[in-house]
């Protein structure tokens, strides 16, 4: 636990009090929610106080932890709860949430967001820890009952509490959490991702006429379709509005189990506790679907990019520029850069500094560049770029700037890494790269040969 917060003292006492005040109403709706003499199917006070301590670790301090605490105890006295309750309860519920968020913080610092499973798994751990420890102590504490407090049951207690983390704490550790980025959608995907909200609600409402273990069921699919559809938030939302609607129809009776799962004592503990862990399956999905995401993301990445100077790949460098003369008309450039006696750099000073120099080329060319150029690696120390909407003077300004900044470009003290370059422009963009690959190519040539470190332009007809 952090013992001192790093952020000004009278704002770690405004957020201190904010969380207090959070964690205080939690607590008032739990205690509301208690059947008269039992414990509350949901308490959500420690679910809000555990999300707070995973999202915002700094929080995690004795002085937000004892906030907390005196909370809590308020909350009860306030509502009437005797004494002896109010504190032993509430130490029973200050511990899971303290054991929880070790757990969750175990040799990690940042805060924990669901951005894939294995912060899932953190978090369901960090859970159940949560969960054990506070039904333990509440159980013990149990022991030397007073007449006037609810009675305990581990398994209730246990269930109540899984069942409240799972329905609140997923939802803070989705909001801006640092997921994958998706690939962005068009209009008809949009469609898509809001069809599997929209079943499960349906589903949800359908529910309602048809009673029994199918209400519980019926919108599962959907919920797990969303899983795989919908950013992490909405489906942690959906899962936590799916979960509480079940309840309050469980708590209505609305199952007609037969007593198998029926909503007192002991039955309806098992029936929470099922909720929840039912609840976990569209959660899971929903973290292993950010798993590929991310696979995908970085292969995407590697196919795009050259890993060694962060320009385009040739085979992508060819399929955007293509994309952009289909899409445009008008002037268009392109340059063909090629390293002047590059071999000699790696013969006489080593392949590393060869690599060195071939990332300063690339950041000298980026740096030339408009926004809208596309650049790419299309060969060992072989760079293009394609200058959409280039005036033929822009073009060859840029391409001129390119090569006196390559003169200055020092690989080591004294050696220079000097290049030539192809120009080919065009006032009317073809529909294909290829002509005016085949010019600048031409062009480059003629730079070699008539000494390196030049610029050859050519006009395509
Ligand atoms: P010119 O002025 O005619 O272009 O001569 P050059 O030496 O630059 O051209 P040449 O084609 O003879 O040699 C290119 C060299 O580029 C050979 C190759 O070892 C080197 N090269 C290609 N890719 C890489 C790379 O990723 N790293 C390093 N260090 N060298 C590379
Ligand atoms: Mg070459
Ligand atoms: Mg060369």
């Amino acid at each position: 636990m952090t013992r001192s917060i790093d952020v000004p003292v009278s704002r770690a006492t405004t957020y201190v009090a904010l969380f207090a005040v959070v964690v205080f109403v939690a607590a008032l709706v739990g205690i509301q929610s208690r059947p008269p003499g039992l414990l509350a199917s949901v308490w959500l006070a420690n679910a809000v106080a555990l999300a707070v301590f995973a999202r915002w670790p700094r929080m995690f301090t004795v002085t937000a932890v004892a906030a907390a605490l005196v909370a809590l105890i308020a909350a009860d006295l306030v509502s009437g709860t005797d004494t002896y309750a109010a504190v032993t309860f509430n130490v029973a519920n200050i511990v899971g949430v303290i054991g929880g968020s070790f757990v969750i913080r175990h040799r990690r610092d940042e805060p924990l967001t669901l951005s894939g499973s294995a912060d899932f798994s953190r978090m369901c751990i960090g859970i159940v820890v949560a969960a054990i420890l506070s039904a333990s102590v509440a159980a013990l504490s149990a022991r030397h009952p007073d007449p006037g407090a609810p009675a305990v049951e581990a398994l209730s207690w246990f269930s109540s509490e899984v069942t409240s983390y799972l329905l609140l704490v997923p939802v803070f550790l989705s909001i801006r959490a640092s997921t994958p980025r998706r690939r962005p959608t068009s209009k008809s995907t949009l469609a898509w991702e809001w069809a599997p909200v929209a079943l499960t609600v349906a589903l949800m409402l359908v529910g309602l006429g048809v009673q029994g273990p199918l209400l519980l069921a019926l919108p599962l699919p959907a919920l797990l379709w969303c899983a795989t559809r919908i950013p992490m938030l909405g489906t942690a939302l959906l899962t936590a509005l799916w979960a509480g609607w079940t309840l309050v129809l469980l708590g209505q009776g609305a199952l007609e189990t037969g007593g198998i799962l029926g909503a007192d004592g002991q039955d309806g503990a098992t029936a929470t506790l099922s909720v929840a862990l039912i609840a976990l399956g569209p959660l899971l999905v929903a973290t292993v679907c950010l798993d590929r995401m991310a696979v995908q993301n970085k292969l995407r990445a590697a196919l795009e990019y050259d890993s060694l100077t962060g320009v385009l790949s040739r085979a992508a460098f060819l399929r955007r520029s293509q994309q952009r003369l289909l899409a445009d008309s008008g002037p268009v450039a392109l340059l063909m850069l090629d390293l002047d006696h590059f071999k000699s750099i790696n013969d006489t000073l080593g392949h590393a500094v060869g690599d060195i120099a071939l990332v300063r080329s690339a950041a000298c060319i980026l740096g030339a560049l408009p926004t809208d150029a596309i650049a790419g690696r299309i060969g060992g120390e072989e760079f293009a770029v394609l200058l959409p909407r280039a005036g033929r003077d822009d073009a060859a300004a840029i391409a001129d700037l390119i090569r006196r900044d390559h003169e200055r470009l020092h690989v080591l003290s004294a050696r220079t890494a000097t290049v030539s370059i192809g120009l080919a422009w065009t006032n009317d963009s073809p529909p294909s790269v290829s002509p005016l690959l085949i010019s600048a190519d031409h062009a480059l040539y003629d730079a070699k040969r008539s000494g390196r470190n030049t610029v050859v332009s050519v006009d395509l007809v």
